[in-house]
């Protein structure tokens, strides 16, 4: 496996691989590697025959300095986890270096992140755009691979892919979870263990919703979610909303004819966690 810090050399080994005919698969992360992150991989692999892993932890997606400040890292178990995976390249630059100077662009996306993670993280989704579209130039993939994990960020990154005219395929793969439901997430090894107990409690009350969908208004499943997250006394609920699975536009109604997604933040003591569910799916 080669480690590149430089955009200079990461061009260069993979322009002697495209000149050589290879496919060129990505798989973009912040690192602190889980089977999540290792599932992508798998089926950049499956469709590839090169696999870039890029590790990075973006500041300007961070709207909490806090939030950067704590975010796991550990490069030096990642690296082994990925040559245990059989990773040809991994992408590990300083923030110098993917930032020479300060990136003032602004990315429209409409009302896509004026909602749920968008609202509660202004900028958020602008930090994303920053530096996916700099390391989609940087890698100019036939393929890259995101997690449903995060569901609203799969969608704009489909939106941004669509206006910068990249012809890097974007492939939204399933969410992984750890045996008890909770969705794997890097910021799980921050949990306290009272914290971890808890949170599995957030996936069953989003299949308890989907139950309720046939024979409840929003407003109730709205309501009954809160009330379950909240009634351990170790979660608070940030926002519950059952949207359109591909505008994002938030439904306060359901019908079967319209897929729907709900999605969910909620704080496990000072750790945010999301997680999301299709409701009705697309028509086959
Ligand atoms: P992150 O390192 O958290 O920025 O995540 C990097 C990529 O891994 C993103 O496309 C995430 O959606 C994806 N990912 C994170 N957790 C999971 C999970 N539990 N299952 C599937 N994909 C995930």
């Amino acid at each position: 496996m080669k480690v590149f810090t430089t955009i200079k050399d990461l061009k260069a080994a993979l322009d002697t691989y495209r000149s050589a005919g290879e496919s060129i698969g990505f798989v973009p992360t912040m690192g602190a590697l889980h089977e999540g992150h290792l599932s992508l991989l798998r089926k950049c692999k499956e469709q590839n025959t090169i696999s870039v892993v890029s590790i990075f932890v973006n500041p300007t997606q961070f709207n909490d300095k806090q939030d950067l400040t704590n975010y796991p890292r550990n490069f030096n178990k990642d690296c082994d986890l990925l040559i245990e995976e059989a990773c040809d390249i991994v992408f590990a630059p300083e923030v110098t270096e993917m930032y020479p100077q300060e990136d003032t662009r602004q990315f429209d996306f409409g009302q896509m992140d004026q909602v749920m993670e968008g609202k509660h993280r202004p900028g958020h989704f602008n930090g994303v755009a920053q530096i996916v579209s700099k390391l989609f130039d940087a890698v100019e993939a036939h393929r890259a691979y995101f997690g449903q994990k995060d569901f609203q960020q799969l969608a704009i990154i489909r939106k941004l892919a669509e206006l910068g005219k990249y012809s890097t395929e974007i492939i939204g793969c399933p969410i992984v979870r750890e045996a008890d439901g909770l969705a794997m997430s890097s910021r799980n090894m921050l949990l306290s263990a009272e914290h971890r107990n808890a949170a599995p409690r957030i996936y069953q009350t989003l299949q308890k919703a989907k139950q309720m969908v046939r024979s409840h208004a929003v407003s109730e499943i709205t309501a009954m979610v809160k009330r379950e997250v909240e009634s351990c006394g170790l979660l608070r609920l940030e926002y519950f909303e059952i949207v359109q699975t591909d505008s994002l536009q938030t439904l306060s109604e359901i019908t079967a004819e319209i897929p729907a997604t709900a999605c969910i933040a909620v704080f496990a003591g000072k750790v945010r966690l999301i997680d999301n569910l299709e409701f009705i799916p697309h028509k086959k």
